[in-house]
């Protein structure tokens, strides 16, 4: 729709302004920092950083439901630069103008809610948000589109040039880096620091059809990650980590979409989300916190992060219910088949920290709470929701299991209502549902197919039969005849179909 075809009050707000005042600000020893440089780490102390706009009050002299008219008309517009995550331009980067913005398709991502059989059966209702619906097949891009858009803003205002992009990775972010930095080839180039065979074969396809130089490292991810940081700290690269507090900003957009998705209503709502390096959940809290702080949301939704007991050290701390008692301790990872997870030392634990207890604090009651779950639950029910019309990847399964076992443990209560996070697309992660429809896991794994579950590829080739086509090498009349008539009966056999 046309701007001047907006109602009258709204038209002022339609197409923002690059306002706003961002800073760093260390969440160890409280210093703030200007955005003219790309920092990942205090200077003064080396703790992460979060990025806030010291000019944030403004926003709040907007009244909520003038937001909600703002967020609702804007998805009317055609502008590119506000189809994606910059919808909520002022919460996730008031400070990029519009024509800096790098959109590949990303964000408002489908909301899928689950049949009635699998509300049955997690005895509670729940919508997946199919992240995996992403230009790349995951969240990350969420993140990506945030960075590479302050990149190219500091690109255009001759802050930087010649860019090389770097990050160590999961898999999922360097395939969502490697794309957008790929999209303002030639000024960025992009590099991947990937676990030697701890990502999965569609992942490692991303970076490489991409053009990013792949580099494979020994170890897991946690080792990568050392690398990457040295080189950050070593040499003129732009490490594109969720430690980039940009990253974070970005991925605040997933909390922005579900408040906008049910009409700004967060009541009796929970919000599942995996856990790995631990950005995400950062971003998730620190989203719904803005919306709350501005009236536009008027309660916290309970958020759940789930991890798997073989990359469990957020779980493990948490376990421990007095606050001054709880220590951080890293884990060693086991084999995991939510491997984009499979993260024993998270960089953004000190936030997590930080915003769950930020969090709680302003809804008043304990509202975020965490979840262990095991592989095996893993699959389970990531099979299961696949085999009812979803489409989540083995981190979906784990959030789907998180939110079964914190409804049996009583912290979702049957009226309320969740939303899962499918943080990637199914194919990205086919190999563990082939493991398992062949029962053939790695016992580190300690997964056992449940029969029912398994499915796989029957050949029909009947034995009676002399002739069958081969590609390039049909046949013909009657030989053709007889074996479409016999594949049929065997078909019709295997399926018990009755005959008309
Ligand atoms: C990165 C990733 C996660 C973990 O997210 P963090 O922000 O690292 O906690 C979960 N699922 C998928 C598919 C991912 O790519
Ligand atoms: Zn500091």
């Amino acid at each position: 729709m046309k701007a001047e075809n907006f109602p009258k009050e709204i038209q002022p707000f339609l197409i923002p302004e690059a306002k706003g005042k961002l800073i760093y600000r260390c969440l160890g020893c409280e210093s703030e920092h200007g955005i003219e440089k790309l920092l990942y780490t205090c200077p003064d102390c080396g703790q992460v950083l979060l990025l806030y706009d010291e000019n944030f009050e403004r926003l709040k002299e907007i009244p909520g439901k003038t937001w909600h008219r703002i967020f609702d008309y804007r998805k009317m517009l055609t502008l590119p630069a506000l189809k994606g995550i910059y919808l909520y331009h002022e919460f996730i980067g008031p400070v990029i103008p519009t024509d800096a913005v790098v959109y590949l398709g990303e964000g408002h991502t489908p909301i899928v809610e689950a049949n009635g059989l699998m509300q049955e059966k997690a005895d509670v209702k729940f919508w997946f948000k199919n992240d995996g619906q992403n230009p790349s097949a995951s969240f990350k891009d969420r993140g990506m589109a945030s960075a590479l858009s302050y990149i190219h803003y500091l690109l255009k205002v001759g802050l930087v040039s010649d860019v090389l992009a770097i990050c160590a990775s999961t898999g999922d972010t360097s395939a969502a880096a490697a794309l957008y930095a790929s999209y303002l080839n030639p000024r960025i180039k992009s590099a991947v620091l990937l676990p030697h065979k701890k990502v999965t074969p569609q992942q490692l396809s991303q970076p490489l059809g991409s053009g990013a130089s792949v580099f494979e490292i020994p170890g897991v991810f946690d080792d990568c990650m050392k690398v990457v940081e040295h080189l950050a700290d070593h040499y003129n690269v732009a490490l594109l980590n969720s430690k980039n507090a940009w990253r974070i900003l970005g991925q605040e957009s997933y909390s922005y979409e579900i408040a906008q998705d049910f009409e700004f209503e967060m009541e009796k709502k929970v919000v599942v989300v995996p856990i790995g390096n631990a950005g995400n959940i950062t971003a998730v809290m620190s989203g719904f916190l803005k919306f709350y702080e501005c009236g536009i949301i008027s309660s916290l939704p309970k958020i759940i992060g789930v991890q798997s007991e073989h990359a469990n050290p957020v779980y493990r701390y948490y376990r421990e219910p007095e606050a001054e008692k709880r220590r951080f301790v890293p884990v060693t990872v086991r084999a995991s088949v939510a491997q984009a997870a499979m993260i024993g030392n998270p960089v953004s634990m000190p936030r997590v920290i930080r915003l769950t207890d930020q969090y709680n604090r302003l809804a008043g009651e304990q509202r975020v709470f965490f979840a262990e779950v095991t592989e095996q639950e893993i699959m389970d029910w990531e099979l299961t929701a696949n085999h009812n019309g979803h489409i989540a990847c083995t981190h979906g399964g784990e959030s789907l299991a998180g939110l079964v076992k914190a409804r049996k443990q009583g912290i979702v209560d049957k009226d309320e209502e969740a939303i899962v996070d499918s943080t990637a697309h199914a194919l990205k992660f086919a190999g563990f549902q082939e493991m398992y429809f062949d029962n053939a896991f790695p016992p580190e794994f300690a997964v056992t197919p449940d029969t029912a579950l398994i499915n796989r590829p029957v050949l029909m080739r009947p034995a009676d039969l002399e002739k069958v086509p081969e590609p390039g090498r049909p046949i013909g009349g009657k030989d053709f005849e007889h074996f479409v008539r016999r594949v049929s009966e065997e078909i019709a056999s295997a399926l018990q179909l009755r005959s008309l």
